[in-house]
């Protein structure tokens, strides 16, 4: 055997192939979303974005990076009514406003909602024509529990709905998969679809918890799956939620593209949840989903920011779930 290595030859060209993808993760953000301003002591602010960014961009130096387009109101409408459009985007507020006791309307929160949503469509333009493989958006204001009429839970658009919707009207995609598994339920996202059989909606979320919606018997037009979690369970629970009802799920619906909420806040270091997972827990999940979009979608997928208030669990979990998204 040792011939082999004083032997060495040259090697078929197609041996090539065995390089990793050539479609890679494509990262998207925007500085727009760093002016989103919620106010002193708010959770989400600019600095998880600056976190996670940062954070990415070391650990993946030669990643390439998108600045998110806007969303057209187009695709907006697909989602959201003409009077949520209307407050987000003509209100032109002088100074911060608060739409509900969480949600806060800034004189720069239009263009960050505006990049957050258009990141969506960029990314799923990008998986879906073939030019990157997977696709990870680093925006805010996050998405998931915005309706389609009302913004709410520091949620102006729905950012993940955005990109279903666009995967079905623009792609003619028939089967799309929302695997949430940010601590709160994505109660926006599941409004949003739950007469949408073309649209699987996949949760795992601590109950109680805000906003308070998540519960098993929640099942839309049999779409809606959720999985919750009583306050202090950690990595098992999550795990076996996943394992034995949401993967199960997924792999029977065949998604042709596998869109993902992913906030961290149900790290064991979060400040507004009481989840206590940790970083691995996030790679494991990650990991998952990838055998079931290899499986029946080519590969596809597309994960967006939503919560995750600790910085420290933000940047770590962040890492380990985009290191599970590389090819
Ligand atoms: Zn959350």
């Amino acid at each position: 055997m040792s011939r082999c290595l004083h032997a060495p030859r040259s090697a078929p060209r197609y041996l090539s192939r065995q390089v990793p993808d050539d479609r890679p993760v494509h990262f998207y953000t925007h500085p727009a979303c760093l002016a989103h301003d919620t106010g002193p002591a708010h959770a989400e602010r600019s600095e998880r974005l600056v976190a996670v960014v940062q954070a990415l961009r070391e650990a993946f130096p030669a990643a390439t990076w998108h600045e998110a387009p806007r969303a057209s109101r187009g695709q907006l409408q697909r989602v959201h009514v003409d009077a949520l459009l209307a407050q987000v985007l003509e209100t032109h507020p002088d100074v911060r406003i608060q739409l509900d006791a969480d949600t806060v309307l800034s004189p720069a929160s239009a263009e960050a909602a505006l990049r957050a949503a258009g990141a969506a469509i960029a990314a799923t333009d990008a998986v879906l024509q073939g030019t990157a493989r997977r696709a990870f958006c680093a925006v805010r204001p996050p998405g998931h529990h915005a309706t389609a009429d009302t913004a709410m839970g520091f949620c102006l658009f729905n950012n993940i709905a955005v990109a279903a919707a666009h995967a079905r009207d623009a792609h003619g995609l028939e089967r799309i998969a929302i695997a949430d598994f940010d601590v709160h339920h994505g109660n926006g996202t599941q409004a949003i679809f739950e007469a949408e059989p073309r649209v699987l909606f996949l949760s795992s979320h601590q109950l109680p918890l805000y906003p308070d919606s998540g519960f098993v018997e929640e099942r839309g037009a049999g779409n809606i799956h959720n999985a919750p979690l009583p306050p202090g369970a950690g990595g098992t629970q999550f795990r076996a939620a996943w394992q034995t009802r949401l993967l199960p799920a997924i792999d029977a619906f065949r998604p042709q593209l596998l869109l993902i909420s992913a906030g961290f806040d149900a790290h064991w270091r979060d400040p507004l949840a009481q989840l206590q997972l940790q970083a691995d827990d996030y790679a494991w999940l990650t990991r998952e989903l990838l055998v079931l979009a290899e499986r029946h979608a080519d590969g596809r997928v597309v994960s967006m920011l939503e919560g995750g208030y600790d910085l420290d669990a933000l940047r770590e979990s962040s890492v380990a779930h985009v290191a599970a998204l590389a090819p």
